[in-house]
């Protein structure tokens, strides 16, 4: 569900064509609807409100202050994996019991400062990283919030890149080594056992994998209880998938909690969810305008203004984005192309051989499905300045993030 929609052949964004948005701010850029943001997490936060829980929205999926704004302003905690994210969820105000630390690299600094600001708890994917906060928590006289981010080995069949919770993957402990570090962990005298922590990938489609992840870590908590290890949290991580394509619709948030809930009635734990990707993805676009139309020998090519220093998913994942035309028109031919970006390299498309109806030169076109890794994962290759962010509001917008200038790219550069 999301307010993006034509009217009157325009596609808007709530009440504002993006076609004026456009006008105003050029192309590309990034338009996140404010009501699709606050009714996506609303509608998770409503299926988990049988049972105790903590909705730590994953800021890595889409960090802009505004867009963690609105919902911190909805009662989101936030999930950071970085010195920088702590950084901009204090910007929004958010308070320390409303953040976990996940991350399998946290620096000194970066530990120092979550500590500094009393977070609620780090998610320790290591016994290194264990030893450094205790050692870092002692030197500052405090105690260091945690849990341990199990490996549950179950595979959450999706894409490779995505998938966290295999044996072979680098995230979290391995399941049979959780019980000693425990042990470990329940002994040291600067840490703070508090709960248990899993996160197995991104994008799931199915139930299965989440609900074979939660028997195994429940198993382990029941183990740790008997050794008198009493854990107050249970952190299932995020991973739940959104339809990209229609033909592929993952299960509802209802529907996710349901299996989830039913598992954990009876027990006394507070459940802790990261979901990032449910709850930004479809709530934005990218909007590009068509620099050039060129027949290939094979086939057509419409080349846009963003690339894959804006929208890297399809160069990384192969990933299917909906395209759509921001002004329709009817009596469209459709034809076989690709869609690409001015970027030096054959990996910067947005689609290959998609059936579409025919753009032409100057015309508007919206990438669907943005929200989620998107702006987030952009770069100035190429020497491209950064796209602008926008957010809808009803019939109003504001550029939550202005374009980067040229000047600013070069801005840390000297001749030596
Ligand atoms: C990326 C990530 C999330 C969010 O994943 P989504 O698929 O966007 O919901 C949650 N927790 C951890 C530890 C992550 O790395």
């Amino acid at each position: 569900m999301d307010y993006f929609h034509y009217s009157e052949n325009l596609l808007h964004c709530e009440e504002v064509p993006l076609s004026k948005i456009a006008q105003e701010v050029g192309t590309p850029f990034y338009c996140y609807s404010e009501k699709t943001l606050q009714h996506h997490i609303r509608v998770f936060k409503d299926a988990f409100a049988p049972i105790s829980n903590l909705i730590c929205y994953s800021v890595k999926a889409n960090s802009n202050l505004a867009v963690l704004s609105t919902l911190f302003k909805e009662g989101a905690g936030f999930d950071i994996v970085s010195a920088g994210e702590l950084e901009r969820v204090k910007r929004v105000g958010c308070p320390g019991e409303r953040i976990v630390y996940s991350g399998v690299g946290k620096g000194r600094d970066e530990i120092k400062a979550a500590l500094e600001y009393g977070i609620l708890m780090f998610n320790v994917e290591s016994r290194s990283e264990l030893l450094r906060l205790n050692s870092i928590a002692g030197s500052m006289a405090k105690k260091a919030p945690i849990a341990i981010r199990v490996n549950p080995d179950v595979d959450p069949q999706t894409h490779p890149y995505i998938s966290t919770g295999m044996r072979t993957n680098k995230f979290g402990i391995p399941f049979d080594k959780a019980l000693d570090l425990y042990t470990e962990a329940a002994a040291m005298e600067h840490i703070e056992v508090l709960g248990l922590d899993c996160h197995i990938g991104s994008q799931l489609t199915s139930l299965t994998p989440f609900v074979d992840a939660l028997k195994r870590v429940l198993h382990l908590e029941k183990k740790l209880s008997a050794l008198g290890i009493k854990l107050k949290y249970m952190d299932l991580g995020g991973g739940l998938g959104i339809p990209y394509e229609e033909e592929q619709i993952p299960p509802h948030p209802e529907h996710y909690a349901g299996v989830l809930m039913a598992e954990l009635v009876d027990l006394d734990l507070t459940l802790i969810l990261e979901p990032g990707r449910v709850i930004a993805g479809n709530a934005g676009v990218l909007v590009t305008g068509v620099e050039y139309i060129k027949q290939g020998e094979e086939k057509q090519f419409i080349i846009t203004d963003a690339g894959m220093s804006d929208l890297m998913r399809p160069a990384l994942y192969g990933a299917y984005h909906g395209l759509q035309p921001v002004v329709r028109r009817f009596g469209r031919e459709e034809s076989v192309c690709d869609v690409v970006g001015p970027i030096c390299e054959s990996g910067d498309y947005f689609a290959r051989d998609r059936t579409l109806p025919e753009f032409q030169e100057g015309e508007l076109m919206a990438v669907r499905s943005a929200g989620a890794y998107g702006f987030v994962m952009s770069s100035n290759y190429n020497s491209r300045p950064r796209a602008a962010e926008v957010m809808v509001r009803g019939d109003k917008f504001a550029v939550v993030r202005r374009r980067e200038t040229i000047a600013q790219l070069l801005e840390n550069e000297s001749i030596f």
